[in-house]
């Protein structure tokens, strides 16, 4: 099974990525993820990437391409794969296509876990982190007893990009560059929507049951 991840930040893409992959047995491949192997392992695409992100560059596609197709090729991939992060571009989406095309295979599905911006946002601005343990609350959602964190006693805070105005523009931002990915992938008749605002026991289960009725 060949699966796309997609859900804007805060969506709760890791979450559900992490349950899939104990389901289904097959690797989660984000592109960070790669980046950090190939360099890792010291290939001519690792090498490539590491010189780019060390000017801060952006790592040109036919290197990420390269890796993406490297790390497709590998054994834990003979079953199937989910990819988080990958494809950013309608030309990244069409290469994908071609290296999936050498293994004979193509993407069974692509998962958006859909939350409008107002939820993204309230979740986000609403959220504190204990200082001491990283133990995460909500004021609203998941509210701590007291002014402290309920397990260790350490102050809670809101991170700074967790505020209203950061969370309006990253999301716009993610929007404006997956719209056109969305666009090819329901013309290709793969794209699914999932209702990310329910529980995270339900949303697992609304991406299962979607699985269920996907073709090979
Ligand atoms: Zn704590």
């Amino acid at each position: 099974m060949q699966l796309i991840l997609m859900g804007a930040p805060g969506a709760g893409k890791g979450t559900q990525a992490a349950k899939l992959v104990e389901r289904y047995k097959i690797p989660q491949i984000s592109t960070g993820d790669m980046f950090r192997a190939a360099v890792k392992e010291g290939t001519e695409l690792g090498k490539a990437a590491k010189a780019c992100m060390d000017e801060g560059k952006l790592v040109p596609d036919e290197v990420t391409i390269g890796i993406v197709r490297e790390r497709l090729a590998k054994d834990d991939c003979k079953n199937g794969f989910i990819l988080d992060g990958f494809p950013r571009t309608v030309e990244q989406a069409d290469a994908l296509a071609e290296i999936l095309d050498e293994h004979g295979k193509k993407i069974s599905c692509v998962l958006n876990i859909n939350v409008p911006s107002e939820y993204l946002i309230e979740r986000a601005v609403g959220r504190r982190i204990c200082k001491k343990c990283g133990a995460t609350y909500h004021i609203k959602f998941n509210p701590a007893k007291g002014e402290v964190c309920d397990t260790c006693g350490g102050e809670l805070y809101q991170r700074a990009d967790d505020n209203e105005t950061t969370m309006k523009n990253r999301l716009a931002a993610y929007e404006a560059s997956t719209r056109p990915l969305i666009d090819y992938y329901k013309s290709a008749g793969v794209y699914k929507e999932i209702d990310g605002t329910q529980s995270i026991e339900k949303v697992t289960e609304d991406l299962v049951n979607v699985l269920l009725s996907v073709k090979e």
